[in-house]
C-alpha cells in the first residue's frame, strides 16, 4: 500500500494544502494499492512561484550545464528501471514486456534532447538582425494516464534543453508512478524549483496552471475535449500551447498488399498498449471484394492474442486502466451492435475467467460505415472497426473523413502506390508497411488531433521564443 501524501515543490517533498484523498486501484485485480492526497489551487500557485523564481538563474545556464542535467535525468531513470516498471504495471495494467521498453524509451528522451540541443541554433543572423531564441519561462506540463513516464520525459526534456522551468501535473490515475519518477528526478540534483510536481485533479490543478499569468505555455497530452478547454481558458493570458490530442487513425490496406502480413500487423497496431494509445489504427480500411478474406485473417489473429494478467509472459492486452474506462469500452461495443455493425469477434463483458480486473474482450466489427459513432469517436480500448472501399479514391476519402489527423498506416507491396496514397492522407504521421519510430522526428496531429509538435528540433522549438535584436553591432558615434 503506497501512501502518496507529498508533492514536489522547490526541490522538496512537501505536504500539500489540498486535503482531498483518492484511492489508487490495481486494474488487474481491482484492489486498492495506494491513496493519494490531491493538491489544490494554492499548491499549484506555490509550485508556479518556485518555478518562476528558479527560471531567473536556470534560463541563464549554459548548454553544457543543461546537457549534463539531461544526462543525469536519463541516468537516474535507468538506475531505477525495475521499480519504475513494477509500479507502472501495477498501477496502469500494461503488459510488463511492453512497459519495460516504454520506460527505457522515456529515459532515452533525455539523451535525444541532449543531442538535439547541441545542434540547435539558439542564435541566428537574419540580415542586420540578431535573432535569439530565448526560453519561454514557466511551462505547465499536463499528461494523461496511458504512458506516464513517456509523456513526462517527452515534455520535460525539451523544457530542460531550452532553459525553461516546469510544473508537472500528471493524471490522477498515475500518482504512484509519478511519485517514483519524481524521486528519481530528485536524485538527479537539478537546481531547486526547476522541476515541480503537483498531484491533483484536472479541473483544479490543471485549470490553475492554464489560468495563471506566470505560466507561459501549457504542453498538454490528453483528450481533444480537455484540449479545447485549455485552449479556451489559456487564451485569457495568451498561453502558448502544445496540444497532443486524440485520434481515430486509419489503416489503409491496398489491394496489392500482402494480406497475410498486413492484416495481423493491423490488428496488433489497433490493440497495442491494450488499445489505450492515441496512435492506434482503429479504422481498418480494406477493399470491398476482399472483406471475407480480411475477416478470416482478423479472427485468426485475435484468437491468438493473449489477454490477461499483465505480469504473465505473452500477455498482449492487459486490463483497462479503470472501471470508467472499462465502462466506456463496453458502451462503445453496445453502440456498435445498436448501430448495425457486424460483430465478428469479442463483444460485451469480460473474457472468460477474467472478471477480477477491468479486462475487456478484444473486439472487431465489420461492415462499419463512417456515419457510425464507432467509426468516428476515439474509444481508447481494443475495439477495431473494419470499413470497405471500392476505389483508391474512396479509401483516401474514408481515411480523411475524421476530425482527427494524428497517425495513419498504409500497406501495399508497391511503394509507388503506397507513397501516392500517403501523399493524400491528412495526418501528422504515416507509416508504410510496418511500425517504426524516429525519436527525433516530429509527432503530433493535424486538425483536432492537436497543435504543434513534440520530439526533436520541432519539439524544442515550441519551448523558445525568438527575440529580434537590431543595432546590437552599431557602435554609437
Ligand atoms: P484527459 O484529457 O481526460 O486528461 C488528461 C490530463 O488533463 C489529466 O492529467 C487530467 O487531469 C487533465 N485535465 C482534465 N481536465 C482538465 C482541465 N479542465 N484543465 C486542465 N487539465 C485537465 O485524457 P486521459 O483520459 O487522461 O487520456 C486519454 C486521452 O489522451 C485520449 O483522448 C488520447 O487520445 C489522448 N492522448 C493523446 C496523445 C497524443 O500524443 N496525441 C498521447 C496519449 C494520449
Amino acid at each position: 500500500m503506497r501512501i502518496i501524501d507529498k508533492i514536489y515543490i522547490n526541490g522538496q517533498f512537501v505536504k500539500p494544502l489540498g486535503t482531498e484523498v483518492q484511492e489508487l486501484i490495481n486494474p488487474a485485480t481491482k484492489q486498492v494499492i495506494g491513496v493519494v492526497t490531491l493538491g489544490d489551487e494554492q499548491d499549484t500557485r506555490d509550485a508556479i512561484a518556485a518555478a518562476k523564481a528558479a527560471f531567473k538563474t536556470f534560463s541563464k545556464t549554459t548548454n553544457e550545464e543543461r546537457a549534463q542535467m539531461l544526462q543525469r535525468l536519463h541516468d537516474v531513470m535507468m538506475n531505477k528501471l525495475d521499480l519504475l516498471n513494477q509500479v507502472a504495471v501495477d498501477e496502469y495494467g500494461a503488459p510488463a514486456a511492453a512497459t519495460a521498453g516504454r520506460t527505457q524509451y522515456a529515459a532515452k528522451n533525455f539523451l535525444h534532447n541532449m543531442e538535439v540541443m547541441k545542434e540547435f541554433e539558439f542564435e541566428k543572423r537574419i540580415g542586420k538582425a540578431k535573432v535569439v531564441l530565448e526560453p519561454l519561462g514557466v511551462i505547465g506540463l499536463i499528461t494523461p494516464w496511458n504512458a506516464n513516464y513517456t509523456h513526462i520525459s517527452t515534455k520535460l526534456a525539451p523544457a530542460i534543453a531550452a532553459g525553461c522551468t516546469v510544473v508537472i501535473k500528471t493524471s490522477e490515475l498515475s500518482a504512484i508512478q509519478t511519485q517514483v519518477i519524481a524521486e528519481c528526478f530528485h536524485e538527479a540534483g537539478i537546481p531547486a524549483g526547476v522541476i515541480n510536481f503537483v498531484n491533483g485533479r484536472g479541473d483544479v490543478v490543471g485549470a490553475e496552471l492554464t489560468r495563471h499569468p506566470d505560466v507561459a505555455m501549457i504542453s498538454f497530452t490528453g483528450s481533444t475535449q480537455v484540449g479545447r478547454i485549455i485552449s479556451r481558458d489559456g487564451a485569457a493570458t495568451m498561453k502558448r500551447l502544445v496540444l497532443e490530442l486524440g485520434g481515430k487513425s486509419p489503416n489503409v490496406i491496398l489491394d496489392d498488399a500482402d494480406f497475410h502480413s498486413a492484416i495481423p500487423l493491423a490488428v496488433m497496431t489497433a490493440f497495442s498498449n491494450s488499445g489505450q494509445a492515441c496512435h492506434v489504427g482503429s479504422r481498418l480500411i480494406v477493399p470491398e471484394q476482399r472483406l471475407e478474406e480480411v475477416k478470416k485473417l482478423v479472427i485468426k489473429t485475435v484468437e491468438g492474442i493473449k489477454v490477461g494478467n499483465p505480469w504473465e509472459e505473452g500477455t498482449f492486452i492487459g486490463p483497462m486502466v479503470s472501471q470508467k474506462q472499462y465502462e466506456t469500452v463496453q458502451r462503445y461495443i453496445r453502440l456498435g451492435l445498436e448501430e448495425g455493425a457486424e460483430l465478428i469477434i469479442g463483444g460485451e463483458g469480460h473474457p472468460e475467467g477474467l472478471d477480477n480486473g477491468y479486462y475487456v474482450k478484444p473486439t472487431v466489427f465489420a461492415n462499419v460505415t463512417m456515419d457510425m459513432k464507432i467509426a468516428k469517436e476515439e474509444i481508447f480500448g481494443p475495439v477495431l472497426s473494419i470499413l470497405t472501399y471500392k476505389t483508391e479514391e474512396e479509401a483516401i476519402d474514408i481515411a480523411n473523413d475524421t476530425i482527427y489527423g494524428l497517425s495513419a498506416y498504409v500497406s501495399s507491396s508497391n511503394l509507388d502506390n503506397a507513397n501516392r496514397v500517403v501523399s493524400q492522407i491528412v495526418s501528422g504521421r504515416v507509416l508504410i508497411n510496418g511500425l517504426y519510430d524516429e525519436p527525433k522526428a516530429p509527432f503530433g496531429g493535424f486538425k483536432q488531433s492537436g497543435i504543434d509538435r513534440e520530439f526533436g528540433a520541432y519539439g524544442l522549438q515550441a519551448y523558445v521564443e525568438p527575440k529580434t535584436i537590431m543595432g546590437y553591432d552599431i557602435v554609437p558615434q
